[in-house]
């Protein structure tokens, strides 16, 4: 079934309308009362969502106005997918703004510590610096892309493996890196890691970006969860 982009269609497709408004509880997204009118009526307009129109998320069951909703989407990527700004569950297939570039797997014979008994999976990303587009903090400028190629290294195990199968779902949703400014360097209009951890070293810890780390494969699984990739998607 395609996925509508068309704001409106988005709203309506994830939230169900209620008849009546719940008496006490406040939108999160404009703080107001949901029994009062959406606090973005003035700046978010739309021919078939009233100001007081009230939905619920259709799986997590919060309530927010139709009309903050819609503006919150429109402030997004646009992406066909909603996230619930109370408890991020995820609706549709969110996806990113990471630039173009290449994503590279290979094996190595070499083990990494914590992991003695097996080999290791090297994933390299290629991004070269570019031109801002649409989805991007400053359309039209240039981003840089510092320290590529970068080199990152899972245990090629069966946890390692199926970490690498969601790694390339969470590349093609553009979810990786994004364009925005760098904690480390300060540098802005630069490219970014996201939200999901690498480790980028193989046999040491400098950065702290490196192995032993017993429980990094479960919280990179937790981070691909957030961003919505789970092992549902795989076979896709
Ligand atoms: P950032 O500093 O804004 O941090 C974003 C996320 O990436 C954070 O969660 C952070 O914990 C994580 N992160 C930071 N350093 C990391 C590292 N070395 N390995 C794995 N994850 C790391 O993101 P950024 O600017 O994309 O990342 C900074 C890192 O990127 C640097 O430490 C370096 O490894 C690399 N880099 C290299 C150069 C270079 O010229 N060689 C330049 C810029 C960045
Ligand atoms: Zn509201
Ligand atoms: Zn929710």
């Amino acid at each position: 079934t395609a996925t509508p982009t068309e704001p409106e269609a988005v709203v309506k497709k994830y939230l169900e309308e209620l008849k009546s408004s719940p008496a006490d509880e406040d939108c999160i997204i404009c703080m107001e009362k949901l029994s009062s009118p959406s606090g973005y009526s003035d700046t978010c307009e739309s021919s078939t969502i009233r100001p007081e129109a009230v939905g619920r998320l259709t799986s997590c069951q919060h309530s927010f106005h139709m009309l903050c909703m819609l503006a919150m989407y429109s402030n997004g990527n646009k992406d066909g997918s909603l996230q619930c700004p109370s408890c991020k569950t995820i609706y549709g297939e969110k996806t990113g703004t990471q630039p173009k570039g290449r994503m590279e797997v290979s094996t190595l014979p070499q083990s990494l510590p914590g992991h003695k008994d097996c080999g290791t999976i090297q994933i390299v990303y290629h991004i070269s610096r570019g031109i801002q587009g649409p989805e991007h903090p400053n359309p039209g400028m240039p981003y840089t892309a510092r320290g590529f190629p970068r080199y990152c290294y899972l245990p090629d195990n069966e946890k390692g493996r199926k970490v690498l199968e969601l790694l390339k779902v969470a590349w093609r949703r553009r979810l990786i890196f994004t364009v925005g400014t760098s904690n480390t360097t300060g540098e802005s209009n630069t490219v970014v890691w996201n939200e999901i951890h690498h480790k980028t070293e193989m046999d040491s810890n400098l950065s702290g970006h490196g192995y032993p780390d017993p429980n990094y494969l479960d919280n990179v699984l937790a981070e691909l969860a957030a961003q919505g990739v789970t092992e549902d998607c795989l076979g896709q």
